[in-house]
């Protein structure tokens, strides 16, 4: 079976990808974290946002691998390479977006989540999972919340690793990101049509998990 998950920055898609793969005893596929690897790589070479060859190139040889990780964040890998923190900078996270509008970069990724869920059960969490990455999709759920509780999310996130960013900037930046990934040409944030939406906003973890865990039961 496959769950995809999408949604915008910060609706709690990881968390409760996780979380649900982990009740389920399914595999877990972040397919953000893939994208945030090529754009390092790509800051660490440095190959321009704007570089379309460049980009599809790195991303074609990139050789992406997870690893299980402590308390059940995977761990990420290009490589040989750890990069399971350096992807989660806000150097990074500013840049994504750019990159992976880029149709070489989605096309070579695409194809790696394909390949990396081409067995058994796995949550696959992203933009574009029940659009254009598996539209066959058993469950398709699309996770959101207002942008001022996304944005109170992610600085919590944040402050947990020791950095401070205010409300009105992370607001600014999680609604910046949702247009760029919403406004984009190929394979666009959106709801697939037949995508339950689940709005977070006033929901607890717990609460969303359980809701989610109902949907893929009644999938089965
Ligand atoms: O989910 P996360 O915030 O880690 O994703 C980082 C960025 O990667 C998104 O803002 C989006 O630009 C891109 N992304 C994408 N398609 C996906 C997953 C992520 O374009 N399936």
């Amino acid at each position: 079976m496959i769950v995809a998950i999408d949604g915008p920055a910060g609706a709690g898609k990881s968390t409760i990808s996780r979380m649900l793969a982990d009740r389920c005893g399914c595999t877990y596929l972040d397919t953000g974290a893939m994208y945030r690897t090529v754009t390092l790589l790509a800051m660490e070479q440095g190959i321009a946002a704007s570089a379309y060859d460049e980009l599809g190139m790195l991303s074609r040889n990139l050789e992406i691998g997870f690893q299980p990780g402590p308390g059940g964040v995977p761990r990420v890998f290009a490589g040989c390479r750890e990069v399971t923190e350096e992807i989660r900078t806000q150097e990074v996270t500013r840049g994504v977006s750019e990159v992976s509008a880029h149709a070489g970069v989605r096309t070579a990724m695409v194809e790696k989540q394909r390949l990396c869920a081409a067995s058994g059960n796995v949550v696959v969490d992203g933009r574009d999972i029940g659009t254009v990455v598996f539209p066959a999709a058993e469950v398709k759920i699309f996770l959101t919340a207002s942008v001022a509780e996304r944005a109170r999310r992610r600085r919590l996130e944040l402050e947990g690793k020791g950095v401070t960013v205010s409300q009105d900037k992370m607001e600014e930046e999680i609604a910046a990101r949702d247009d760029y990934d919403s406004s984009r040409e190929v394979a666009p944030l959106r709801a697939a049509d037949d995508a339950i939406i689940l709005d977070t906003t006033d929901m607890n973890i717990d609460q969303v998990v359980e809701r989610v865990a109902e949907i893929v039961d009644g999938a089965d």
